[in-house]
């Protein structure tokens, strides 16, 4: 169980220092702004969304390592998936860091890695910060709106 720890803030710390899809989307039809105040974190979500699904999705921000760390590994795990299977991995993802106790997530792949974070009430906030920004943006119209 120690060893598993360590590797989840192995993958959590590789995130933070080289996170991935960090920077503007030109291509992006969605975009907002989030920002969570107990921490500072702040992060921008850009998504290309064609048909229903996530075609490519970006991030830019400034925060803690698990606001980062759970950016970049929440744009890894989204891209080419459709909008109807995000709604149903945020819930996952949801219940996994705020649970009382620790529950195995295998079919979250990746996103496991921020299991830990449920022992630390006060960091939920960032670790979901990058999926509420991203359904701030699925939300929006598309840019630019189409008429048809
Ligand atoms: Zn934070």
């Amino acid at each position: 169980m120690n060893d598993l720890r360590e590797l989840y803030q192995e993958v959590i710390f590789d995130h933070y220092r080289k996170p991935r899809n960090c920077h503007v989307l030109d291509c992006a039809n969605h975009q907002a702004d989030g920002y969570n105040p107990l921490c500072g974190d702040q992060v921008t979500v850009y998504l290309k969304v064609e048909n229903g699904v996530i075609e490519d999705l970006s991030f830019k921000g400034t925060g803690c390592a698990i606001s980062t760390a759970s950016a970049s590994l929440m744009t890894e795990a989204l891209k080419g998936k459709k909008i109807a299977e995000v709604e149903h991995l945020f819930n996952d993802f949801h219940q996994m860091v705020t649970a009382s106790e620790s529950v195995p997530r295998p079919d979250l792949g990746k996103l496991e890695a921020l299991a830990g974070v449920h022992e630390f009430p006060a960091r939920v906030k960032c670790a979901t910060l990058a999926w509420h920004t991203l359904q701030a943006a699925l939300k929006n119209q598309a840019i630019p709106a189409k008429t048809e």
